[in-house]
């Protein structure tokens, strides 16, 4: 059974489903530009959690929403709307950037063979359900308006910031003289913001007779309790959620229902690029687009990211990535042999399994894979934990590279080295190599 680190104890813990049926949420991607590919990372190492539990013989129910709606860039409520950013940056409406971008987010996703979740959430799918969600909070005295919207009160919440392990009391010492006017606490944040004439926002919407917007952690927090029903039993993210976005949705939760939001939190860590931050200015703002451009896959890219722990601090280069490319190619033409010979493992599946089992360990898995012989039925379990489309992408060879291979042998025999070459450059042209072993020839994939 799967142990797993959970941020809401900072202890690895067995995991105990509530149901036959494991309730997982995803925050997805705001979607306002090209993913790169740190922003990638969480959703590859979730897709292990996935396969993980599915191989562990469980159900999994996941919901993974897209952010269509705009937020403001930074986490106080303040800056500027990124889907609004993106818009005059194109010249197109906020919907179109929307629409654009989750059909680019869904092809990178596929493109990295990600399990599909059973529900793709669009957060301007469930704005009434928000709305229910902000006059449930009032009604349960979460709440307060202010000019600027209506905000949460967090000193009603007894628990607020146990999660994140908050001072408040430091906070608050923190904090700029004057901050937001007319905020209550220092932690405070808006629920719902109103729209004031003359201000610009595209996506708008009416609530007590004037136009606003939702708040950012909303939409999570109102997805879960409608498609899922809270508690649910494991919510992920980006470390970078755990003090705000995490901790306002586990607020906003609790002031509608009552109920705790999730039993297990799983929080992946950041990348570094050459050991620096991934930033526009620094132009290290890769996607998978621009890896293939150099040359990489996706998959490249998946077995460059399972090849470190997610809770580890990575640095990204691209001579990292050359070298998870060879090992994805390796792992390959491990598979191309046993289509040449019947391989037995001389190790059990179960083990690598029981590896990814303990906190999502990829790496220790992944030496184990390279450390030992596997059947090709085992490759097939591999591919399913890990997801690296390993068995279509090396199919056995046809009859006629076959029959080349012998007649490059017969030839060879003869020392018709002309024709021997030939043949060789043949199958190279098609992506073949032959090796000439003690065993006899065999076959390869050259990448
Ligand atoms: P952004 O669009 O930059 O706000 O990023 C959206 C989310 O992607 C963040 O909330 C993070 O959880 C994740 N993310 C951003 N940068 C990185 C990174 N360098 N490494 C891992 N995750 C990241
Ligand atoms: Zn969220």
């Amino acid at each position: 059974m799967l142990k797993i680190y959970n941020t809401a104890t900072r202890k690895i813990e067995n995991f105990k489903p509530i149901s036959d049926v494991v309730k997982i949420y995803t925050c997805g991607p705001t979607v306002y530009n090209y993913a790169h590919i740190g922003n990638l990372t969480a959703y590859i190492y979730w897709d292990l959690l996935v396969r993980a539990l599915k191989l562990n013989g469980l159900k999994v129910k996941r919901v993974l929403n897209l952010t269509d709606v705009g937020h403001l860039a930074s986490d106080a409520d303040e800056g500027e709307d990124k889907l609004e950013k993106g818009a005059a940056r194109e010249g197109k409406s906020v919907y179109e950037i929307a629409d654009y971008y989750i059909e680019a987010f869904k092809k990178d996703y596929y493109s990295l063979c990600l399990t599909e979740p059973e529900l793709w959430a669009r957060a301007t799918d469930y704005i009434a359900d928000d709305l229910a969600a902000v006059d449930k909070m009032t009604e349960n005295g979460f709440t307060y308006e202010t000019f600027d919207g209506i905000y949460y009160d967090t000193s009603k919440f007894e628990k607020y910031g146990d999660f994140a392990r908050l001072d408040l009391a430091g906070l608050k010492a923190g904090a700029r003289v004057g901050f937001s006017d007319e905020k209550r606490n220092v932690s405070d944040f808006a629920v719902w913001k109103f729209i004031h004439p003359g201000e610009k926002h595209a996506m708008r919407w009416d609530y007590l007779g004037r136009p606003g917007y939702p708040g950012w952690h909303l939409e999570c927090a109102t997805i879960i309790h409608k498609e899922l029903g809270e508690p649910i039993d494991i919510h992920t993210g980006g470390v970078d959620h755990i003090p705000i976005h995490h901790t306002n949705e586990i607020a906003e939760a609790f002031a509608v229902s009552g109920k705790e939001l999730s039993r297990y939190w799983l929080h992946c860590n950041f990348i570094t690029i050459d050991g620096e931050k991934i930033s526009k200015s620094l132009g290290n703002t890769y996607t998978l687009a621009e890896l293939s451009e150099r040359g990489f896959s996706p998959l490249d890219y998946k077995m460059w990211v399972l090849s470190g722990h997610y809770q580890g601090t990575r640095n990204f280069t691209f001579e990292s990535l050359e070298a998870a490319k060879s090992r994805l190619l390796n792992w390959r033409n491990k598979i191309a042999y046993c289509h040449q010979c019947d391989i037995e493992s001389d190790r059990d599946f179960a083990d690598v399994l029981e590896k990814v089992s303990n906190n999502l360990n990829s790496p220790e898995g992944f030496a184990m894979i390279d450390n030992a012989t596997w059947s090709l039925e085992d490759w097939q379990k591999i591919d399913d934990l890990f997801g690296l489309d390993l068995i279509k992408s090396t199919p056995n060879i046809s009859e006629e590279q076959y029959d080349l291979i012998h007649e490059r042998e017969s030839a060879r025999t003869k020392k018709d080295f002309a024709r021997s070459d030939e043949i060789r450059d043949l199958l190279a042209s098609q992506g073949i190599a032959v090796r000439d072993t003690a065993d006899g020839t065999v076959w390869e994939y050259l990448k």
